[in-house]
């Protein structure tokens, strides 16, 4: 592309396009293992990194540095790297950022499995992590120490949608210590609706599994950072330790999703802004976990950082017991029962349940995840339509 700074909408569709040898419009699956060398000196350059171009997949391919390209502009970072799923890209930052004795202050609330990597499995690696409420700043402050290598979090956080200061955390991190890398999971905006770099994060982790490829027909990843690291993670994390590259296939299908990325944000966004007005004043519904509602705690911050919109999750604490809310939610006959998020359809889950069970009892309540929570990802129906399908289950409620 030409070095003109575009607009979103052009970027999403026109960055990481090359000519292709025989004109085709999109990037072709490049399905292939490994690339042919011209000559023994030419792989020797290659390897040596004296001359760019392809080696293995595991290292890069065609169709996925196209998305690459495409999400590191969307997100303003110079580099991204594709990976298998989002808990590889997750996976591969973590390692390639820490190593035993090192420490890690972590938001409270976090994606399920983030969770459990980081509350056992890296623990037995030597790592130890330190969770704490980032509603509050000064609880990032308190925990840092000599060790801390990371600070990690989402915000809008998963399922209870608190939102976190980017700006607050980046800035107290990187003033106690430059050196600490600052990862934010971007999973629930998209690249569309807020870019935590901007903001003074270092590394953004995503789940293109969700919005940026916005079909559910996808499993996949991207780390998005400074062209340093990203190069750390390729020849170290993603290279050595995981593994979890993305396939040619995969990047494929992001590539055709992202071409309508901010159409679907901006339908996700007004429609669950609809659907949140509705839920606010149902009297089945306790409290309604939505950054766009004004009355929310996190709105002023969330109204600062979420750019473009407020998205498309929101969650809704019932009045009523795990086995009222079981059966109201087994009676919805549009809105689909799954995990997820992001899709097209509106996709509705019962974390204690599902996305949250890695949670203990205590770790939901410290969390605030109830048993009557319920967590929505509105989707590009009419509204008017899934507002029906929920009014009908929450009136049973009342
Ligand atoms: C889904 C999700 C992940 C994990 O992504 P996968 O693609 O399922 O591996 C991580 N973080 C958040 C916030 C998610 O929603």
């Amino acid at each position: 592309m030409a070095k003109k700074e575009y607009g979103f909408a052009t970027k999403q569709i026109h960055v990481g396009k090359h000519k292709e040898s025989n004109g085709a419009l999109t990037t072709p699956i490049y399905q292939t293992s490994t690339f042919e060398f011209d000559s023994v000196e030419q792989g020797a350059a290659r390897f040596a990194g004296q001359e760019n171009g392809y080696i293995y997949t595991r290292l890069g391919n065609p169709s996925v540095t196209q998305v690459e390209e495409k999400v590191a502009a969307l997100e303003g970072g110079e580099a991204a790297m594709g990976t298998a799923a989002g808990m590889g890209a997750i996976s591969s930052t973590l390692w390639t950022c820490l190593k035993a004795g090192d420490e890690v202050v972590a938001s409270d609330t976090l994606y399920g499995c983030t969770f459990a990597l980081l509350n056992t499995d890296i623990q037995e690696f030597g790592v130890k992590v330190n969770f704490v409420d980032m509603g509050d700043p000064e609880n990032v402050r308190k925990a840092l120490t000599d060790k801390t290598a990371v600070v990690y979090f989402e915000t809008p956080c998963n399922p209870t949608l608190k939102v976190i200061d980017i700006e607050a955390v980046a800035k107290l991190a990187h003033d106690f210590n430059p050196a600490i890398k600052v990862i934010v999971d971007n999973t629930f905006n998209s690249p569309y609706i807020q870019n935590p770099l901007k903001w003074g994060a270092d590394i953004v982790v995503h789940s293109a599994t969700k919005y940026i490829n916005g079909h559910g027909d996808v499993i996949a990843g991207f780390v998005i950072s400074d062209a340093e690291f990203i190069q750390n993670l390729k020849m170290t994390g993603l290279k050595n330790m995981t593994g979890a590259v993305m396939s040619p296939f995969d990047a494929f299908l992001i590539a055709r999703g992202l071409k309508t990325l901010d159409i679907r944000m901006q339908r996700h966004s007004a429609n669950a802004m609809k659907v949140a007005e509705f839920l606010h004043d149902h009297p089945a519904v306790e409290k309604v976990y939505y950054p766009g509602l004004p009355d929310f705690e996190g709105h002023e911050i969330a109204a600062k950082q979420m750019e473009r919109g407020f998205g498309g999750m929101m969650s809704i604490e019932l009045k009523a017991s795990r086995e009222e809310v079981a059966a109201a939610l087994n009676k919805l006959q549009l809105c689909t029962l799954a995990v997820s998020l992001g899709d097209a359809e509106t996709l509705i889950e019962h974390p204690a349940s599902m996305t949250h069970s890695t949670y203990t009892k205590e770790e939901l309540e410290a969390s605030g995840i109830s048993e009557g929570l319920v967590r929505i990802s509105v989707g590009l129906e009419d509204p008017e339509d899934v507002i029906d399908d929920l009014k009908t289950v929450l009136d049973t409620l009342v």
